[in-house]
């Protein structure tokens, strides 16, 4: 702690240095939302869980001849945290960065409310904020992905 920290000040610094250890990061169990959910190749759009990684959509599209229009290149990145953490080293100079080609998502808000967001209609400046926010606003449990028309 500084020296020239003033003892009226002390408590109040005090206070909140455990408040920040206190509301460091919190862990949500997500381990069992790793399923591909749908593959609907007549919309072209697929519907996977967060922990969905590269590795199990490339298994699932390169034998039907499909792929995702952004896929990183390490296998294990998952799909939740390249939307949250904002994966930037891939992208396609057609199709931008993976969370542009996401058309809706299913998202638990810190009261409990699964809502679905979209970027014209429902919750849709929860849809834009999303990409980035490192999980602060709610919890990704499923994500719609627009794949590349062939
Ligand atoms: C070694 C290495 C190689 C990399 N290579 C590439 C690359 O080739 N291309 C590229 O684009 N990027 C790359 N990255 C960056 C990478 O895309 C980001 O770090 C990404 O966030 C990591 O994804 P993850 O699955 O490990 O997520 P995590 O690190 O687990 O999560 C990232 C963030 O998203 C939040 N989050 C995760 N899931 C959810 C959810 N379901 N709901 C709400 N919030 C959630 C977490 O709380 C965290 O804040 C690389 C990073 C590393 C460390």
């Amino acid at each position: 702690m500084a020296w020239f920290v003033q003892p009226e000040n002390l408590r109040l610094l005090l206070e909140c240095e455990m408040w920040t250890k206190r509301a460091h990061h919190f862990e949500v169990d997500l381990s069992a939302f790793r399923n591909i959910l749908d593959l609907d190749k007549d919309r072209m759009i697929t519907t996977v869980e967060p922990l969905v990684n590269m590795s199990q959509i490339s298994r699932l599209t390169v034998p039907m001849n499909l792929a995702l229009a952004v896929i990183a290149e390490l296998d294990d990145l998952t799909i939740g945290g390249h939307i949250n953490g904002y994966g930037i080293e891939v992208s396609s100079h057609i199709y931008s960065l993976i969370s542009d080609t996401v058309v809706a998502y299913e998202i638990i808000l810190t009261d409990g409310q699964l809502v679905r967001a979209t970027k014209d209609r429902e919750y849709s400046d929860l849809f834009c904020a999303s990409p980035w926010s490192q999980g602060t606003l709610g919890l990704i449990v499923a994500a719609k992905i627009k794949l590349p028309i062939k």
